[in-house]
């Protein structure tokens, strides 16, 4: 690669465009273009997901922080973005889970 790419002229390489510089170099290789494909940062957090982590942590730890501190806060660390549950919020995160666990008749 580097023998090859010693063998060209700081002429060539200003003037030609990319393809040819390549098709000299590579005549005997076949060589794909791939298209660039722009790099792009993408969090894939959402409220529903620290929701559910949130259910993970269990009642108990949750209500206290609620206790503690009136509200719970989640920060993303990669976004940084910043979820806010309320005392009502809670309840509705855990009232939700006991209607489906509990209430529901129990398949035959
Ligand atoms: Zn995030």
């Amino acid at each position: 690669m580097c023998h090859l790419g010693s063998t060209l002229s700081n002429d060539e390489l200003l003037k030609e465009e990319p393809e040819t510089v390549f098709k000299r170099l590579f005549w005997q290789e076949n060589v794909q273009h791939f298209e660039p494909a722009p790099a792009r940062f993408q969090c894939t957090c959402s409220r529903e997901k620290v929701s559910g982590m949130l259910k993970m942590l269990g009642r108990e730890e949750v209500d206290s922080v609620i206790a503690e501190r009136g509200h719970v806060e989640v920060h993303c660390e990669f976004c940084n973005q910043r979820y806010e549950f309320d005392p009502v919020d809670v309840e509705q995160l855990f009232v939700s889970k006991g209607i489906s666990q509990g209430v529901s008749p129990a398949p035959d």
